[in-house]
């Protein structure tokens, strides 16, 4: 029996520590466990606490992995195995004729808040540094990118100020856009028994159209109207003016743009704004009044903020209420973005999204191109002065012909992007698409014509950085199956192919690692105090400088960021932002009368890649539905169990309703998890828009406009994958 090994669980934001064990009896046949898994006590941010998904992670380890390298020269071919060196060649070889042809903006990276820090990074010097061409982005712009560029804008720079102990001494907690209980249940757990202990002395307001389990236990729940978070911000800050609940000096001496902040705020009296929302006025003063006289404000926001056509406006608009009341910089308070992926925030630190670069730079900006060419050693203005495609550019790149090598790694677009069918027919236009994924089938191996076997979680050493920017180790402790390989290696192992060698010389992911933290040395994320060897000990928490200062070196995690109040922007002050409403991209019309919005459920992760192969999951979240509000039920004349279709301008769903009171009247909702390898017809992307935040390019997802057609023979859903149809080409499991 070897140690245990001390690792952070591979889903979400959170970053919860692990355990994982070998299993007491060996694994004698399919279906029995290697290894056991369990909540890390010593991790700081979990505490021992798991969710299901975390508990039940090593049941996917060695489920319909892909084996060996694939290829195909066309679609409606099927793959045959091949070597690495054949795999690796034929990518170079259409790397460099499509830079002949097309030049190196005809070749675009999607990459995934999945990777690993030291993927991440060797991929934004594979693409932005020895290629030229920014197009590397990554499905952290479907995910939080408007709360990166809010961050930027107010602060002058991305990074959480807040850690998760401020959910343990908050005196009120606001939550907008975010189903915390759900889909970042162990953060819930830690503010939930805080709130119930402190029965009444804390408030707990929730925002969303939705009495989500998060709802359920608020103080307060302003069920609003989808699409009017601004209106209500804004009616909040008018009060806080008006009862001179602000904090005047922070103001003057902190911020800039108060001026035009203010002169905006007239036009939302509180009568207006509850009318706009459809909540009561005397509900919008109590949120009011809670903000301004808690001593300490914390507020959370996730995907119901970020995933909108003004993503940037609403959380800067957020932020607007903790600088005029001042509730940041200090415990309990402050602004706080939930992160969807385990190492998305490790993503934005390695520059992981087409607009920045390593150690939270800007493409844009040419001392921070500059700084980065040197530390690659490639010449001056290798790295393009202009962002490169977001995501859903590379979609519209393709259908346009204006992409000739469409590299996807750690990520399902055939199921995540807005818009699907277009997306897959988009994805069908590419004239060369590499997939590297650990597992096989997924919805986008259709569209492949490279297929990689990658090595995932505990096959590979790399870092992780959750929400709380606390940065844990996840050492290998199995070895890969087949000939799958580390992300990093094969983006350098290409590198190198292209003449690149000395630019990929390491020897392994500590030393890819080391050279990443240098480039943050002296940036609001220094991380260069860090290496594997010291997380090998325990995670840490950034800012960690090589050269600690008194209050880095004597605390390893609970830090806040700007607790001088200096921020990151030139002048050191804050930037207020002056936003009205523009709406839902999509409003309800006569044709299409109803919101519907989409989200997570508890058990199942993304597009179940791994969770639709762990049985005990299935069982929690056996299929998709349509929840409806009581009386939208009785005029569709439903009841729950009856199918209905859902039609968008776009495409269609057929679904089972659930018909609930916990919905508000007029909006719908639909769990996002589904794609067509484990439901028929009921993508909730079939039914999504791909209209976006003008700042931060992310896709408004939560909502778009669809009308509910009764059916009378229901579709019978599979109860199991269709993966066992789909015929297993030879070096797949
Ligand atoms: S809360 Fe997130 S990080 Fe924690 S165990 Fe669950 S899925 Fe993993």
């Amino acid at each position: 029996m070897t140690m245990s090994s001390k690792t952070l669980c591979p889903y979400c934001g959170v970053g919860c520590g692990l355990e994982v064990l070998p299993a007491a009896k060996p694994k004698v046949q399919d279906g029995d466990e290697e290894w056991v898994v369990r909540g890390d006590r010593a991790h700081p941010s979990s505490q021992g606490m798991v969710c299901v998904k975390g508990a039940t992670i090593a049941e996917s380890l060695d489920k319909n992995r892909l084996l060996y390298p694939m290829m195909r020269d066309r679609l409606d071919q099927p793959f045959q195995q091949v070597t690495w060196d054949q795999a690796l060649d034929r990518i170079t070889q259409q790397i460099q004729s499509t830079l002949i042809t097309q030049g190196p903006e005809a070749i675009c990276m999607y990459g995934s808040g999945q990777l690993q820090t030291e993927d991440y990074y060797t991929a934004q010097k594979l693409l932005k540094g020895c290629l030229g061409t920014n197009n590397f982005d990554a499905n952290s712009r479907l995910c939080m990118s408007s709360a990166v560029a809010a961050y930027i804008q107010s602060f002058g720079s991305d990074g959480p100020p807040c850690c998760y102990a401020d959910l343990e001494i908050t005196d009120c907690a606001f939550l907008i856009g975010t189903n915390t209980a759900d889909c970042h249940p162990i953060v819930y757990n830690r503010f939930r028994k805080y709130h119930r202990k402190k029965k009444g002395k804390v408030k707990l307001i929730v925002v969303d159209p939705r009495r989500t389990k998060t709802a359920q236990d608020a103080d307060l729940h302003l069920a609003i109207r989808p699409g009017t978070d601004i209106t209500l911000l804004n009616g909040i800050a008018h009060i806080l003016l008006g009862k001179r609940w602000i904090d005047a000096a922070f103001i003057d001496e902190c911020t800039s743009g108060f001026t035009d902040y203010a002169q905006i705020l007239g036009d939302y009296p509180p009568e207006h704004v509850a009318k706009v929302c459809g909540i009561t006025v005397a509900d919008l003063k109590e949120a009011a009044r809670c903000w301004g006289l808690s001593k300490r404000v914390l507020s959370l926001w996730s995907m119901g903020i970020n995933q909108s056509s003004e993503g940037t406006a609403k959380a800067r608009t957020l932020i607007n209420l903790h600088l005029i009341t001042g509730q940041i910089g200090k415990p309990g308070a402050g602004p706080f973005s939930l992160t969807g992926q385990p190492n998305a925030m490790g993503g934005r630190e390695a520059g992981g999204l087409s607009h920045i670069l390593p150690g939270y730079r800007l493409v844009k900006n040419p001392d921070h191109r500059h700084t980065v060419e040197v530390a690659w050693d490639l010449p001056a203005g290798s790295i393009n002065p202009m962002p490169g495609l977001a995501a859903w550019d590379m979609i519209v790149g393709l259908e346009q012909g204006q992409v000739g090598v469409f590299w996807i790694a750690a990520t399902n677009p055939a199921v995540s992007m807005p818009d699907i069918e277009r997306t897959k027919a988009a994805l069908r236009a590419s004239p060369f698409t590499v997939y590297q994924d650990a597992y096989y089938p997924t919805e986008t191996a259709d569209y492949a014509h490279v297929l990689l076997p990658a090595a995932q979680w505990g096959e590979k050493t790399g870092i992780m950085t959750n929400s709380e920017r606390t940065v844990t180790l996840c050492p290998a402790f199995r070895p890969a199956p087949g000939e799958a390989r580390a992300d990093w290696e094969i983006f350098a192992a290409v590198g190198q192919r292209l003449g690149f060698k000395t630019q990929f010389a390491w020897h392994n992911s500590a030393a890819v690692y080391d050279e990443f933290v240098r480039l943050t040395q002296g940036q609001p994320c220094d991380m260069t105090g860090l290496s594997h060897d010291r997380l090998a000990a325990g995670p840490i928490q950034w800012p960690c400088p090589q050269q600690e200062t008194e209050a880095t070196a004597a605390n390893k995690y609970d830090k806040r960021l700007y607790t001088d109040f200096i921020f990151a922007t030139a002048n050191g002050r804050a930037n207020f932002a002056a936003f009205h409403e523009k709406g839902l991209a999509e409003p309800p019309d006569p044709n299409y009368p109803f919101v519907l919005t989409t989200g997570r459920l508890y058990g199942h992760w993304h597009t179940q890649t791994r969770t639709g192969r762990i049985e005990k999951i299935r069982n929690l979240h056996p299929e998709p539905f349509l929840e409806v509000h009581p009386i939208d039920a009785q005029h569709l004349e439903v009841q729950s169990g009856n199918w209905v279709e859902v039609r968008s301008r776009r495409g269609f769903v057929r679904l089972r309703i659930k018909v609930t009171q916990y919905i508000r009247k007029g909006v719908l909702f639909i769990p996002m998890h589904w794609g067509a390898l484990w439901a028929d017809q009921a993508e909730c992307n079939a039914l999504t828009h791909s209209e976006g935040c003008p700042i931060s390019l992310q896709p408004e997802l939560k909502a778009c406009a669809v009308q509910v057609i009764p059916i009378k023979s229901p579709l019978p859903q599979p109860a199991q994958p269709h993966r066992q149809a789909v015929p297993t080409p030879i070096g797949l499991t």
